[in-house]
């Protein structure tokens, strides 16, 4: 059966075929969605990420450049989708920066005020930005999907910055669920144990971090990232049409013990 057969949707932030994005759009392309795909605008990673979905079996994807601490661009972005594809169904926010400078264990009490700002606005603050975009193209309701980690929730060693970031951006997902639940629009956060993914790789110790959820995890491993592509289908779909403003965990059950 597929769950999202005739929906459409924009899929932030795939950088490669590692991205968390680009393993839940192949899941939501399997499931009959049409996406499109915003990327951070350069020369170089329009050839990486149109290689990295053509690989993923995207012939002639919609892609187009738009930074999300960029209104302007946001605005061109939904203006070109609302005129190619008319509705929207489902937005994936697989999106988020930070200085990694700053992703250090131990030097979270040195981080500077524009790094801070830098990391909030493009991590959290963007998602209330494009459900601002999104709400009126949603005109029979829809699913906004970001992606957290368990570092929202509990200071994870050299995640700093991001850990206060991901806190903002789960919060912002329940007032967002609040505001647009009347509207049909459902709003939630997958938060998923870590993946290695070019994002993941700024984060100082993120071997440890793996290494930590093998030994001690429920299953006893860490998740594959096509798990969080699986899990996002239910997210999009009408299976989870009763959820919104929630964090639902794929981390192998890390967050459910004490390690
Ligand atoms: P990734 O590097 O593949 O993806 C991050 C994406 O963010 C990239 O496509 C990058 O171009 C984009 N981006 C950064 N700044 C941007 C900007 N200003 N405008 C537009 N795009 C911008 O890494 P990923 O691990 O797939 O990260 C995707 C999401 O998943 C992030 O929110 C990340 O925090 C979250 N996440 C990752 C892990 C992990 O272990 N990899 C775990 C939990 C949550």
């Amino acid at each position: 059966m597929k769950l999202l057969e005739g929906k459409r949707g924009l899929v932030f932030g795939v950088a490669n075929e590692r991205s968390i994005a680009w393993h839940i759009a192949r899941n939501a392309a399997e499931h009959g969605a049409t996406c499109g795909f915003p990327y951070l605008p350069g020369e170089k990673m329009e050839r990486r990420v149109a290689k990295a979905l053509a690989d993923g079996g995207f012939a002639e994807p919609w892609l187009r450049a738009c930074d999300v601490s960029n209104d302007a661009d946001l605005d061109r972005l939904f203006a070109s989708f609302a005129a190619d594809f008319g509705t929207l169904d489902f937005v994936v926010h697989s999106v988020a920066y930070a200085d990694r400078e700053y992703l250090q264990p131990g030097t979270f009490v040195d981080t500077p005020r524009a790094a801070f700002a830098e990391a909030l606005d493009i991590s959290a603050y963007s998602l209330v930005a494009v459900a601002q975009r999104a709400k009126p193209l949603m005109k029979s309701g829809g699913s906004i999907l970001a992606l957290s980690y368990y570092g929202a929730e509990k200071a994870a060693p050299g995640y700093n910055v991001m850990g206060v970031a991901k806190s903002a951006l789960e919060s912002c997902v329940r007032y967002l669920a609040a505001d647009l639940g009347a509207l049909g629009i459902r709003v939630n956060s997958l938060s998923a144990g870590p993946c290695r993914t070019l994002s993941a790789m700024a984060v100082g110790g993120f071997d440890q971090i793996l290494d930590k959820v093998a030994e001690s995890a429920p299953l006893r491993r860490n998740i594959e990232t096509d798990e969080v592509g699986r899990a996002a289908v239910y997210l999009l779909s009408d299976l989870s049409s009763g959820v919104t403003g929630e964090t639902h965990h794929v981390d192998a059950g890390y967050n459910a013990i004490v390690t």
